[in-house]
């Protein structure tokens, strides 16, 4: 990693520094916003030391940008993204790996100038030809560091298909199985090259269910790879769970969906977090806040157990970023997009989430009553201190990767619902996303 600070002497104050200081400005960083201005270099992609700046009389910087009052968030990071803007991350198309790159480089493209600029492209459970070609494109994008490609891939998250028959959602039952055998049937399924532990995977997470023959072996080997292993699509007790945690499990998949849910006598998977922590590390847990998964109070009481694992996730699917409408589905059926919502043609059945992260946080930000600032915290600091991440994304502090995000709340009236929109996102001290010129006619 290069240093956070490039040495300036007096001789580059003549020249572009590169510097950009953010001014009049509230940092989302602590429980609440703070009036402070923030300091990044685009050429290291990083956020500088402003103090140091400041009073060292170190450089000028190349640009002041002034927000007018504005938040300044880290990027948004969302672990549960299976497709978007058309494209499905779990479905080659026909004409191969080209088509599929192309696809996976337009979701980039676009999940950016939504303000998520990091995330986990996630598989639905699939049969193990897939995995073994959609993986090598969906790998964290590493020393790369290229604001013009959009969103950065930090690894993928597999979703399945070890998980339980009887809590398999949307996930086809046919492709779903045991990892009888640990770590062998995971590399099995996902390709040897895929996951194993003499070389670096493209696997960020996978979800697993820990009742499962043999996968306490594999959560095992996962944690020992530096892989997250995360509790979900389970019929797994308190106990079981609890089992799972102390194997190296450090994550709840959507948590309430897709599992049993509490019971006064067997509080299930839910009750880690009311576990003392004394006994288990809390896990982090999954959130999907847009309104149909969920009830709000539900969310509320997750979030009151324990606030500093919670993770806000989309969830989303190929028709998120897309015009409401009827589209094709699988098996000759026909979604209907309406908003957020979808729902099956036929039956009215829930089919998936198409919300955008930045309404999740609007949405769990009103229903809990929580400072923006702490809302955020759940799309940024939170996700990059599950991913292990801490200080390098989801942050402000000097070091970490300059992925900015402005924001605006709107307020129609006083004491009204606030809605959170994104005005303008930074990737790696540079900007890729302004909607204020796109509103004028500018590029951005
Ligand atoms: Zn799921």
């Amino acid at each position: 990693m290069p240093s956070a600070v490039r040495p300036m002497g007096t001789a580059a104050v003549a020249q572009r520094s590169g510097v950009v200081k953010f001014t009049n400005c509230l940092l989302a960083k602590g429980a609440d916003l703070v009036y402070e201005d923030l300091w990044v270099s685009s050429v290291t992609g990083k956020i500088l030391n402003g103090q140091e700046i400041l009073y060292g009389h170190l450089t000028a910087p190349d640009d002041i940008i002034d927000l007018g009052g504005r938040i300044l968030s880290p990027g948004l990071i969302d672990v549960q993204l299976n497709g978007a803007y058309g494209f499905d991350f779990s479905v080659i198309p026909d004409d191969g790996s080209l088509a599929y790159t192309k696809g996976v480089q337009r979701v980039n493209r676009n999940l950016v100038r939504a303000g998520v600029t990091s995330y986990l492209p996630t598989l639905t459970s699939q049969r193990p030809e897939v995995y073994h070609e959609a993986l090598p494109y969906l790998g964290p994008s590493g020393s790369t560091r290229d604001p013009s490609l959009g969103s950065e891939s930090l690894g993928a998250h597999c979703e399945g298909p070890f998980m339980s028959p009887t809590k398999n959602g949307i996930h086809k039952l046919d492709v779903l199985q045991s990892p009888t055998h640990g770590l062998s049937s995971l590399a099995a399924c996902y390709g040897p090259s895929n996951l194993n532990p003499h070389s670096p995977s493209p696997i960020k997470l996978v979800t697993i269910a820990p009742e499962l023959p043999g996968a306490l072996q594999a959560i095992q080997s996962l944690t020992s790879m530096g892989i997250i292993a995360s509790i979900g699509h389970s019929e797994a007790t308190y106990e079981e769970a609890k089992v799972a945690i102390k194997a190296g499990a450090t994550s709840i998949t959507h948590l309430f969906n897709a599992m049993k849910p509490l019971h006064h006598r067997n509080p299930g998977i839910f009750g880690l977090l009311g576990t003392a922590s004394s006994s288990i590390a809390k896990p982090y847990f999954g959130i999907i806040a847009d309104g149909t998964h969920l009830h709000p109070t539900t969310i509320k009481i997750a979030y009151n157990a324990h606030p500093a694992g919670l993770v806000l996730v989309t969830d989303a699917m190929r028709l998120a970023g897309m015009p409401d409408g009827v589209y094709d589905w699988t098996n000759g059926s026909r979604i209907v997009k309406n908003g957020a919502l979808l729902t099956l043609e036929e039956n009215g059945k829930i089919a998936g989430s198409s919300i955008e992260l930045v309404d999740c946080v609007t949405n769990f930000m009103n229903w809990t009553g929580t400072s923006v600032s702490e809302a955020l915290k759940a799309v940024t600091e939170t996700p990059a201190k599950m991913l292990g991440l801490e200080g390098v994304k989801g942050s402000l502090k000097e070091g970490a990767d300059a992925d900015l995000v402005v924001l605006d709340v709107l307020e129609r009236a006083v004491g009204e619902e606030k809605k959170i929109v994104v005005d303008q996102v930074w990737k790696f001290g540079i900007k890729v996303h302004d909607r204020e010129k796109i509103k004028s006619g500018g590029c951005a």
